[in-house]
C-alpha cells in the first residue's frame, strides 16, 4: 500500500462537503459532495487519499452508480486501472447479474455485467458515502455473484452513527471523512 502523503484534516474535508436539510426528503441530511468535486485542489487531493488505500495487487476499481462513478473513475485513471459500474436496473445493456436490498422503506435493486469480473479479480469498490451499508453490501453480493473479491471498501463520507461498516463482513472500510451524529 502507498503511504498517504496528504495530512488533510477531518477539518478540512468537511470545509467541502455540504450540508442540504430535508434532501431528497423530510429528516435527511444531505450530504452534498458537489463543493468537493467543483475544485480542483481538494477533488484532487481526495482522489489521491482514496488512492493511498488500494493496495497494488487490485485489479480494478467498482463505481456504484452514480456519484461512486466520479471518484471511482478518477481513482482508476489514476491507478492505471479499470473501472467497472454497478449500475442501477435497467440501465447496463447486456447480461447482468441482480441483487435485491433492503431501503428504508421499500426495497431497491442493482446490477452489473455478468461478464465484468471473473474468479481471482481482486476489486476495490467506491463510493460517495455510507450510510446504512445496504448499498454495499448488495455491490459486495454481486463482486461475489462473479467469482471476484472485495479487497475493501472506499467512502469520502461515512456516516458513522449508522454503524454501516457492520453490514461489510470482514470487508476492509476506510472512509476521509466521518460525521459522528
Ligand atoms: P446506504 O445504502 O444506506 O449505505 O446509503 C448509501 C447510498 O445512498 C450512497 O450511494 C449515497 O450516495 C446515498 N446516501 C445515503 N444517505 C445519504 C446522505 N445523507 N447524503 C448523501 N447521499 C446519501
Amino acid at each position: 500500500m502507498k503511504k498517504s502523503s496528504n495530512s488533510a484534516s477531518q477539518k478540512r474535508w468537511q470545509d467541502y462537503i455540504r450540508d442540504v436539510p430535508d434532501f431528497p426528503k423530510p429528516g435527511i441530511v444531505f450530504k452534498d459532495i458537489t463543493p468537493l468535486i467543483a475544485d480542483g485542489d481538494a477533488f484532487s487531493a481526495a482522489v489521491s487519499e482514496l488512492a493511498c488505500h488500494i493496495d497494488s495487487d487490485v485489479d480494478a476499481i467498482v463505481g456504484i452508480e452514480s456519484r461512486g462513478f466520479i471518484f471511482g473513475a478518477a481513482l482508476a485513471q489514476q491507478l492505471g486501472l479499470g473501472l467497472i459500474t454497478v449500475r442501477k436496473p435497467g440501465k447496463l445493456p447486456s447480461r447482468v447479474h441482480s441483487v435485491e436490498y433492503e431501503l428504508e422503506y421499500g426495497m431497491d435493486r442493482l446490477e452489473v455485467h455478468r461478464d465484468a469480473l471473473s474468479t481471482g479479480h481482486k476489486v476495490v469498490v467506491v463510493d460517495d458515502l455510507l450510510a446504512t451499508g445496504g448499498t454495499a453490501a448488495a455491490t459486495i453480493k454481486l463482486i461475489e455473484l462473479l467469482g471476484a473479491e472485495v479487497a475493501a471498501c472506499l467512502f469520502v463520507i461515512e456516516l458513522s452513527f449508522l454503524h454501516g461498516r457492520d453490514a461489510l463482513g470482514d470487508v476492509k472500510v476506510s472512509s476521509l471523512m466521518h460525521v459522528d451524529s
